[in-house]
Protein backbone atom coordinates (compact mmCIF):
# COMPACT_ATOMS: atom_id res chain seq x y z
CA UNK A 1 0.00 0.00 0.00
CA UNK A 2 1.21 3.32 -0.71
CA UNK A 3 1.42 5.55 1.71
CA UNK A 4 -0.10 9.27 1.16
CA UNK A 5 1.43 12.34 3.00
CA UNK A 6 -0.27 15.60 3.05
CA UNK A 7 1.65 19.21 4.51
CA UNK A 8 -0.80 20.92 6.67
CA UNK A 9 -0.14 24.56 6.52
CA UNK A 10 -1.50 26.71 9.40
CA UNK A 11 -5.07 27.93 8.84
CA UNK A 12 -4.80 31.25 10.25
CA UNK A 13 -4.75 34.49 8.37
CA UNK A 14 -2.16 37.05 9.26
CA UNK A 15 -2.97 40.54 7.45
CA UNK A 16 0.29 42.50 6.59
CA UNK A 17 0.94 45.58 4.24
CA UNK A 18 3.45 45.35 1.96
CA UNK A 19 5.54 48.01 3.73
CA UNK A 20 5.54 45.25 6.94
CA UNK A 21 7.03 41.89 4.38
CA UNK A 22 9.24 44.55 2.64
CA UNK A 23 8.67 43.54 -0.90
CA UNK A 24 6.10 44.25 -3.52
CA UNK A 25 6.47 41.71 -5.57
CA UNK A 26 6.49 37.77 -5.45
CA UNK A 27 10.15 36.28 -4.90
CA UNK A 28 9.17 33.04 -7.08
CA UNK A 29 7.11 34.74 -10.36
CA UNK A 30 8.12 38.18 -9.72
CA UNK A 31 4.95 39.42 -10.30
CA UNK A 32 3.68 42.48 -8.59
CA UNK A 33 1.53 41.62 -4.98
CA UNK A 34 -1.75 42.23 -5.71
CA UNK A 35 -4.46 43.19 -2.60
CA UNK A 36 -5.61 40.53 -0.69
CA UNK A 37 -3.43 37.54 -2.58
CA UNK A 38 -2.20 34.93 -0.35
CA UNK A 39 1.32 34.69 0.32
CA UNK A 40 4.02 33.05 2.55
CA UNK A 41 7.20 32.60 2.59
CA UNK A 42 9.71 28.95 2.58
CA UNK A 43 10.69 27.20 5.44
CA UNK A 44 13.66 25.38 4.26
CA UNK A 45 15.48 28.89 2.36
CA UNK A 46 15.44 32.22 3.07
CA UNK A 47 13.94 33.06 -0.51
CA UNK A 48 11.41 35.25 0.95
CA UNK A 49 7.81 36.19 0.58
CA UNK A 50 6.07 34.35 -2.68
CA UNK A 51 1.97 33.42 -3.40
CA UNK A 52 1.26 30.93 -1.47
CA UNK A 53 0.74 28.58 -4.99
CA UNK A 54 4.36 29.91 -5.94
CA UNK A 55 5.49 28.91 -2.66
CA UNK A 56 4.07 25.07 -3.17
CA UNK A 57 5.29 24.98 -6.59
CA UNK A 58 9.13 26.42 -4.75
CA UNK A 59 9.20 23.86 -2.16
CA UNK A 60 8.21 21.12 -4.10
CA UNK A 61 11.28 21.68 -6.77
CA UNK A 62 13.81 23.15 -4.93
CA UNK A 63 13.36 21.47 -1.77
CA UNK A 64 12.14 17.29 -1.78
CA UNK A 65 14.59 16.62 0.32
CA UNK A 66 13.72 18.95 2.69
CA UNK A 67 9.96 17.44 2.87
CA UNK A 68 11.30 14.26 3.00
CA UNK A 69 12.79 14.33 5.71
CA UNK A 70 10.01 16.03 7.37
CA UNK A 71 7.89 13.33 6.56
CA UNK A 72 10.34 10.83 7.69
CA UNK A 73 10.31 12.58 11.66
CA UNK A 74 6.59 12.82 11.75
CA UNK A 75 5.98 8.94 10.31
CA UNK A 76 4.92 7.47 13.50
CA UNK A 77 3.77 10.46 15.26
CA UNK A 78 -0.08 10.46 15.20
CA UNK A 79 -1.34 14.38 14.91
CA UNK A 80 -2.47 14.65 18.88
CA UNK A 81 -3.34 18.02 18.62
CA UNK A 82 -5.92 17.58 15.86
CA UNK A 83 -7.65 14.57 17.05
ZN1 LIG B 1 4.19 34.38 -7.34
ZN1 LIG C 1 12.97 27.59 -0.32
Amino acid sequence: MVSISVLWREAWLKPLSIYDIGTKVCKFCNRKLRNQDFVTSCEFCEIGIMHDNCANEHILNKHKAGIRKKIELHKDKPLHDFQ
